[in-house]
Order: C-alpha cells, then sequence, then structure tokens
C-alpha cells in the first residue's frame, strides 16, 4: 500500500487485505489533518469486503451517516440500493466510501483543502482493493479521481480506463432525489455495469483513444 503524506498509517497488526483496509478505517476515524475532525460525529471510512469487485465513492457524509458511522445510509444510500439490487448487487457486494470521510458542516461541497487533506486515505483502500471498477458517484468524485475526464453531463455512463483503473461515473443518487429526470439515466448506468461486469475480460470491447460524446453501453472510453 502507498503511505500517504501526511498521514502516515501505522504499522499493519495482521497481514491480508481486509486487515489493512482495517488499519486505513482506524487512521481515518483518529485523523485530525482537516478541521473537519472539529465538527463531526464520527468520521466514516468506508465499508465492504476487501474481495469486493466494485468500490462506489460518493462526495461526503451526510448527517445520518456522521451519526452511524457508515456510508449511504440516509435517503441518497436507499436510492443507491436499490439501484444495486436492480442489477443483481446487494450493499455488502461492494466496497462503498467518500471522497472526504468526515461530514462538512451543514453539508456544503468539499473544499479543496479538505479533499486534499483526505485523498491519501480514499488512494490507499483503491490499492488495497484494486477493484475491477469504480463507481464515480457524482462530480466529486470524478474531479477527484479523474480531474481531466470531461464533467459528468458527458461522462456519465462511460467506462474510462486509465492506467490500470476502470471508472465508471455516474449522477450522484442525491441528483436524482433532487431532479427524479436523471433517476431513467442513473438506471441505465447501472445496467451497464451490470453488462461489463458480465462480460468476461476477454470478450471486452477494446479500449478507445479519445471521443467527443460518451461511449454507449458496453464501450470502454480511454480518455487518458
Ligand atoms: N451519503 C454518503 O455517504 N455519501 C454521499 O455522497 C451522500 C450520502
Amino acid at each position: 500500500m502507498s503511505i500517504p503524506q501526511g498521514a502516515e498509517l501505522a504499522e499493519e497488526p495482521t497481514s491480508g487485505a481486509q486487515a489493512r483496509l482495517e488499519a486505513i478505517a482506524a487512521q481515518v476515524r483518529d485523523c485530525v489533518l482537516c478541521p473537519l475532525h472539529l465538527t463531526r460525529t464520527q468520521a466514516v471510512p468506508g465499508i465492504g469486503p476487501a474481495t469486493a469487485r466494485v468500490m462506489a465513492v460518493g462526495e461526503a457524509p451526510g448527517e445520518n451517516e456522521d451519526r452511524e458511522g457508515k456510508p449511504f445510509v440516509g435517503a441518497a444510500g436507499r436510492l443507491l440500493t436499490e439501484l444495486l439490487q436492480e442489477i443483481g448487487l446487494s450493499r455488502e457486494d461492494l466496497f462503498i466510501t467518500n471522497v472526504l470521510k468526515s461530514r462538512p458542516p451543514g453539508n456544503r461541497d468539499p473544499l479543496p483543502e479538505e479533499v486534499l487533506a483526505c485523498a491519501p486515505y480514499l488512494d490507499a483502500q483503491i490499492e488495497v482493493l484494486q477493484p475491477e471498477v469504480i463507481l464515480l458517484l457524482g462530480r466529486h468524485a470524478l474531479q477527484r479521481l479523474l480531474p481531466e475526464a470531461p464533467g459528468i453531463s458527458r461522462a456519465h455512463g462511460t467506462l474510462i480506463r486509465r492506467g490500470d483503473r476502470t471508472y465508471m461515473p455516474c449522477y450522484h443518487p442525491a441528483a436524482a432525489l433532487y431532479n427524479g429526470g436523471l433517476l431513467g439515466t442513473l438506471r441505465q448506468d447501472f445496467q451497464r455495469l451490470k453488462a461489463h461486469l458480465e462480460k468476461p475480460a476477454a470478450t471486452s470491447a477494446p479500449f478507445l483513444s479519445d471521443r467527443s460524446t460518451p461511449a454507449p453501453a458496453d464501450e470502454q472510453l480511454g480518455l487518458f
């Protein structure tokens, strides 16, 4: 695991990816690298098995998550659970986390300095998990992990390969709660995720170089 700058991880107590995730979670719970530690009830490191094929990355804990210490347990989380069930997955199949591990007061947008301070934890989680697909839920996750990518309205539903990682940006479930018109799009994008996961690696569509419009269902887009 690469050790984040400014947030050195404690020595791992036992071997194995799950233990490494737990070591990261312990560091997150004690983290004081940004002022959000002063206002949070508790940090929310993320949850899920080390064997997860899919990692979902949201924006930041909200009020419910801050209270329960788990990601996506409010209304947006219920919609996420439903969308996953529709493609035959349960929450427990995924590792679910956020760009920020502590709640911004009043659920305001993450500040750049908070994103920077928290970045090493997400990077370390990705490195341990080596997920087949990283589902980027909303523009903050997209900006954090694929800063050069087009905005969410263009990038959603496409598979983006960068280095040895594959990403799928989607609208944030909370966006679909506010704008019901996005729900169908989100459902469609989850179907694309399903199709990708069901496709044997050998028959996967080749990665494309750049293109100006989002790729259809089962194409993979290499933007970088
Ligand atoms: N809950 C989370 O954990 N993250 C979000 O981005 C929204 C709700």
